[in-house]
């Protein structure tokens, strides 16, 4: 099968085309029809896979037929390396596209964090984040969520590893109800299971 198929939006075919994406990979292939229905996912899937991809290109294509400007997805990763590569993703796929996004992540000086409550007040499409970098801005009111529609949790074994747990639940704790939730993990141990139970609403599985 082609990228074609599943009739993403001209711009993103082309930003496609522009990364030399021909074929979708085996996890794209069963998770992208999921997402655009608009359904919960749970999808085992590691590094190497294609996974970035098979959820940036349907929230995207959403964000592209959807009304109003405001944050419509926020995808929250264990390490700012990952927030930095999966903006790069973003930023090759919509480039053909109005689509904005702001990675923000811990560990930089003050000025980072200044830097990244500008661009907060600017407004974006798609935020990245680090968890406790995120629940400061939060915390602080800086990040407008009250339109979100995407919340995305990448490698979210090792986020349960490294002790983010309460932190993302605390993050849950300020997003619409209402929404759409996708967890990948390159591993299924129980800890996950429950986590998805908790924030996972009616969900389809995939293991690749
Ligand atoms: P990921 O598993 O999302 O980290 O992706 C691994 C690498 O594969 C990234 O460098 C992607 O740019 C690349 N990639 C993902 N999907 C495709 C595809 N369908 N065709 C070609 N390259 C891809």
């Amino acid at each position: 099968m082609t990228f074609k198929e599943f009739d993403l939006d001209r711009s993103l075919q082309d930003g496609l085309e522009a990364m030399g994406f021909d074929k979708p990979t085996p996890i794209q292939e069963q998770a992208i029809p999921i997402i655009l229905k608009g359904k919960d996912l749970i999808a085992c899937a590691q590094t190497g896979t294609g996974k970035t991809a098979a959820y940036l290109l349907p929230v995207i294509n959403h964000i592209l037929h959807r009304e109003g400007d405001s944050i419509d997805a926020i995808i929250v990763v264990p390490t700012r390396e990952l927030a930095v590569q999966i903006d790069q993703q973003l930023e090759g796929f919509s480039y053909f596209t109005p689509i904005s996004s702001i990675a923000i992540y811990g560990g930089g000086d003050g000025s980072s964090f200044d830097r990244e409550k500008a661009a907060l007040k600017q407004g974006a499409d798609i935020i990245i984040a680090t968890p406790g970098r995120l629940i400061s801005h939060l915390n602080l009111g800086y990040v407008a969520v009250e339109a979100l529609q995407h919340l995305i949790l990448d490698e979210a074994d090792r986020m349960l590893d490294m002790g983010f747990q309460d932190d993302i639940l605390k993050i849950i704790s300020h997003l619409p109800q209402d929404r759409q939730t996708l967890l990948f993990s390159a591993t299924m141990p129980p800890k996950i299971r429950q986590l998805a139970n908790k924030i996972l609403k009616d969900s389809e599985e995939i293991t690749i």
